[in-house]
C-alpha cells in the first residue's frame, strides 16, 4: 500500500530486537491500515508508571528487554486505539511474521500462538475474552501489542 514508518516510529525501534524490527518493517509495507510504533523499548521507570496508571499489568514487560512493540493505527494523522484498524494491522503483522518465519505473541489473545493461528484477529479476541470469562478472570486485551515469545527469545 506504500505506507512508511515515520521518524518517531524509527526512533521507537532503536534497541528493539532485530527480528521484531524486521516484522514491523515488513508489516508497514503490507498493511492496508497505516500505523505508528507507539512504544518499543521502555525503561523500568516508565513501566512502573504504566502499571501505576493501570495501562499495563506487569513489571515483567517484554518492552523492557526490547522484545515488544505497540503498533497503533494512524487515522487522518492521529493515533487511534480503535478495533477495526487494529485488526487490519494485526492481519498485516501476522502475514509479515509468517513470511519471515518469526513467531509472535499478540496482546489481543495472549494465550494463542498468534503466528500459527488461522482465525481472524477479531475472532481470536472474542474467543480469548470468552475463555477468560469462563475461567472467571478478567481479559486484559492489548490489540496494538506484539511480542517475541519468551520460549524462543529469552530475555
Ligand atoms: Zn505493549
Amino acid at each position: 500500500m506504500g505506507f512508511k514508518l515515520g521518524s518517531k516510529s524509527m526512533n521507537e525501534l532503536v534497541g528493539v530486537h532485530p527480528d521484531l524490527v524486521a516484522v514491523t518493517r515488513r508489516a508497514i509495507e503490507l498493511t492496508v491500515q497505516d500505523f505508528a510504533v507507539h512504544d518499543g523499548i521502555r525503561t523500568l521507570a516508565e513501566q512502573k508508571r504504566l502499571v501505576a496508571s493501570g495501562a499495563s499489568q506487569t513489571l515483567d514487560s517484554r518492552h523492557i528487554t526490547g522484545h515488544a512493540v505497540d503498533l497503533v493505527p494512524v487515522v487522518n494523522g492521529k493515533l487511534r486505539w480503535e478495533w477495526d484498524p487494529i485488526y487490519m494491522i494485526a492481519d498485516a503483522v501476522r502475514i509479515a511474521a509468517k513470511e519471515l518465519g518469526i513467531p509472535l505473541r499478540w496482546g489481543g489473545a495472549w494465550d494463542v500462538k498468534f503466528t500459527d493461528s488461522e482465525d481472524s484477529p477479531e475472532d481470536l479476541v472474542q474467543d480469548y475474552g470468552a475463555r477468560r470469562r469462563q475461567a472467571g478472570k478478567k481479559a486484559f486485551i492489548d490489540g496494538p501489542h506484539f511480542e517475541l515469545p519468551k520460549e524462543k527469545y529469552p530475555a
